[in-house]
């Protein structure tokens, strides 16, 4: 059953209903509400692990579980889950694992090539809207077929980085050369086909580790492999159906939409696992310009990060091409029911004095980088109030009454703005013009209204701003 068609009263009937408090919950039905919106999980309520309570758990499990499964790679503080979805639309519920972006190297790179790809992986970071993005995995191909050699790049990687690992070989003795060395660290490993996959499969029960299966353009052969490792008593399980290049991009879209429909809408067996994607197909074809190569690549990435690629092995790693990815990656799996904010405060923007202006603003993340970066970008010196608008922007706040005159007269008042300026004049933003009466009625502050766009405030700081307006 898809997640939102979940009632909390379904799941409250199967807790052992003595509201112990035990979860931190007031009683049951609150913690069935915080299970269906999965903001708690099973584990949780102590009592339900008792024996008398197996088939009530199990049944929950049941019905909790993502119609995706999530898959661990890694272990201990640097594993990452992979899959682990609801929904197939973001707006239906929320995402819950971002897509990991695998960097590829190969071994038969340069050790220059090698270690240069990998330093990018380890320091790649981009901090957007207070968070930091960085890159989650490196993708280790055999191209050699040589299990010495591959087993020498495994352990080259393992030295130089912490980062979850997924290896790629096809033949089976060289795949076990890789996990001779990494095995305990829980590597994805990649793949198994319908040639192989007995040998694969054996060495995922033996080293316990996650696995690939692959089948390129064939998805009934890509769900018979799924299904014969389920049997096999394989539990984790990763679907790679193959990625076209960019002339084929439709084929890209239909493929990887079919298996995640089927998966989530149709609960069709074998296809409820993470799909793996590889925009790296883009460098298969010969360009002119290794930069037609990226460039493509990029778009295959930002095409399967929509539609519905749950890891990403990338080839590129050009800081224009990856910029992109992580950000449209972080605006989609950011959670629609929790808008990105920051903490409401006063911030002391530059070296402020006494005549320095104040402008306000909202606690919606997007709002408050964007004005702060206008502030700081210009140099000037001031202070910028943080209004609490429950993260709604300027518009919405005040059309939602999320931001009101109260609320900005109580936040002048709690961050002490008058104890650091002697003047009483506020800088609103353009878009509040119309809460500019009564702030200025609540507060007992003369208000001015700003520009509508923050790009807009050191123009009118240099040519508007008094402190002391008659
Ligand atoms: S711990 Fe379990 S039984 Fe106790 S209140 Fe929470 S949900 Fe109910």
């Amino acid at each position: 059953m898809p997640a939102k068609e979940l009632s909390p009263i379904e799941i409250y009937k199967l807790l052992p209903g003595t509201s112990c408090k035990e979860c931190g919950e007031t009683n049951c039905m609150a913690f069935a509400a915080k299970l269906v919106n999965r903001e708690a999980t099973l584990e949780e309520c102590k009592p339900l692990l008792e024996e008398k309570y197996a088939d009530n758990f199990a049944e929950l499990w049941s019905l909790l579980k993502p119609a995706v499964k999530a898959v661990e790679v890694g272990v201990g503080e640097n594993a990452i889950t992979i899959g682990g979805e609801y929904v197939l639309y973001r707006h239906d519920f929320t995402y819950f694992h971002q897509p990991a972006i695998a960097i590829d190297v190969t071994d038969e790179m340069s050790d220059e090539e090698f270690e240069t790809r990998i330093h990018v992986l380890n320091d790649f970071a981009y901090n957007y809207i207070g968070m930091d993005l960085t890159l989650d995995m490196l993708n280790i191909r055999c191209t050699s077929g040589d299990p010495q050699k591959f087993a020498e790049a495994v352990k080259k990687a393992d030295e130089l980085t912490r980062k979850p690992l997924m290896l790629v070989a096809h033949n089976p003795v060289v795949l076990e050369a890789g996990l001779e060395v990494v095995g305990e660290k829980r590597p994805l490993i990649h793949g198994a086909t319908k040639d192989n996959w007995k040998e694969v499969a054996e060495l995922a029960l033996k080293y316990s580790c996650p696995v690939v299966a692959y089948s390129p353009s064939d998805l009934d052969t890509l769900k018979s492999i799924a299904l014969t490792l389920e049997e096999y008593g394989i539990k984790d399980i990763a679907l790679d159906p193959g990625t076209q290049p960019t002339e084929y991009m439709s084929v890209n879209t239909d493929t990887y939409t079919i298996l995640r429909w089927n998966a989530i809408n149709e609960e069709e067996k074998g296809l409820g696992y993470p799909l793996i994607g590889a925009p790296m197909a883009a460098w298969a074809v010969e360009e002119e310009d290794p930069v037609l190569n990226e460039w493509n690549e990029a778009v295959i990435a930002g095409v399967l990060t929509a539609r519905f690629a749950d890891l990403l092995v990338i080839h590129g790693i050009s800081g224009w091409s990856l910029l992109p990815q992580i950000i449209l990656r972080s605006n989609l799996y950011t959670d629609p029911r929790k808008p990105v904010s920051v903490e409401p405060e006063l911030v002391i923007m530059g070296t402020p004095d006494e005549n320095s202006p104040v402008l306000l603003t909202t606690n919606f993340a997007l709002t408050y980088y964007t004005v702060a970066n206008d502030i700081e970008n210009a140099k000037i010196n001031g202070y910028l109030l943080v209004v609490d608008s429950e993260g709604m922007s300027v518009e919405s706040a005040v059309a939602g009454r999320k931001m009101t005159a109260e609320s900005v007269a109580e936040a002048i008042k709690d961050f002490k703005v008058e104890d650091m300026v002697k003047h009483r004049n506020i800088i609103i933003p353009g878009r509040s013009a119309r809460l500019s009466g009564e702030i200025q009625e609540e507060s007992g502050w003369s208000v001015s209204v700003g520009p509508l766009d923050s790009s807009g405030i050191p123009s009118y700081l240099s040519e508007k701003w008094n402190p002391y307006p008659e």
